[in-house]
């Protein structure tokens, strides 16, 4: 595998109208969500091989779920199905522009209830990265199964991909979810956080200083996402900002999935040893891809084919050469 995902699969259950707090909402969607899922799909668009390793309910919403990812490629042999615990789902609002309001049915969800003896042990030792977030990490069982995938990623040579996507709503304490992630970063070859996890982890929401204090901890590529300002990075000798591209954004959801997933495609191609050499490209292909899927309503619908971002890039910067997965 190119790369394997561990973590969430879920429904969205998605507002008819925004403008409305959760008790407010007339009506709600359900949506194949869950970042860590939305990643693989990412990469398989961007012509990747990806896995995805996690647990839904033995249900209506986990089949329909199972479905998407395979329509997409996406390899679910590490996908488990759970009979005593329902598929989990996040009733999301906007009540404002810069306000998402989030529930989470999942006391516990399915997802919570991966095993770390329900890993499969062959697609860990085949992969070359293994991205995982920190949803995964709120509760048990689900914690020690990723730590345990993360271990035998590792042992089998793989780099590790962790993008911090912070859910207030899915932890009883803030500092629980500082703590649990704090145990992950050592392990984290490459970490992606926004500004507002930058600050959760350093106190500041200065990029330069707070991608220099995590680069400490342990990884070896930060990567800090901006929205339509794009992204910085910071490695051991290099750091620098990565413009992004001028669109007509109309929704946000699955920007930060899609931009992690180009990001990977292109971390695997280039190998994380020599990304130094090859960041800004990776960076123009990651905020291309999350460029473009701002311009598009839903998360995985949203998701650009590698074709896609090349045209996009070819006809913002036709000086370039081009860029894929598989090039
Ligand atoms: P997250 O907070 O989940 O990391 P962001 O909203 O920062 O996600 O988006 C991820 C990336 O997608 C950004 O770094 C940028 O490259 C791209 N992006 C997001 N929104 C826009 C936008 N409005 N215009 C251009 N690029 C965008």
């Amino acid at each position: 595998m190119d790369f394997v995902t561990l973590g969430e699969l879920l429904m969205d259950m998605v507002p008819a109208e925004t403008g409305r707090r959760l008790t407010e909402v007339s009506a709600f969607s359900p949506k194949p969500g869950g970042a860590p899922a939305n990643v693989a799909v990412a990469g398989a668009r961007l012509g990747a091989r990806t896995a995805f390793l996690g647990k839904v309910g033995e249900d209506l919403f986990g089949h329909a779920l199972a479905e998407v990812l395979k329509k997409e490629k996406v390899d679910l042999r590490g996908l488990r199905f759970d009979a005593d615990a329902r598929t989990t789902l996040a009733l999301i609002a906007q009540p404002t522009a810069n306000l998402n309001e989030y529930i989470f049915y999942r006391n516990p969800g399915a997802d919570q209830r991966l095993r770390p003896d329900e890993l499969d042990r062959d697609l860990l030792a085949h992969t070359r990265a293994l991205h995982i977030g920190s949803l995964s990490l709120s509760d048990e069982p689900s914690r020690s199964a990723t730590f345990e995938a993360v271990r035998l990623a590792r042992q089998a040579g793989a780099f590790i991909s962790f993008d911090v996507n912070f859910r207030p709503a899915l932890w009883r304490a803030q500092a629980d979810a500082v703590a649990q992630i704090a145990a992950m970063l050592p392990n984290a070859d490459l970490l992606k956080v926004n500004e507002t996890e930058l600050e959760l982890l350093t106190n500041t929401r200065e990029v330069e200083a707070g991608s220099a204090l995590l680069l400490a901890r342990g990884p070896k590529l930060v990567v800090v996402t901006l929205g339509a300002d794009g992204s910085y990075f910071r490695t051991a000798h290099a750091s620098g900002y990565a413009k992004s591209f001028k669109v007509d954004a109309i929704d946000s959801t699955g920007c930060g999935d899609s931009f992690v997933g180009a990001l990977l495609t292109q971390v695997v191609q280039f190998g994380l040893e020599n990304i130094e050499a090859h960041i800004q490209d990776a960076l123009r292909f990651a905020n291309a891809a999350g460029a473009i899927t701002s311009t598009r309503r839903g998360a995985i619908p949203a998701l650009p084919t590698a074709q896609e971002v090349n045209e996009f890039l070819k006809k913002l910067l036709p000086h370039i050469g081009l860029l894929s997965a598989d090039a």
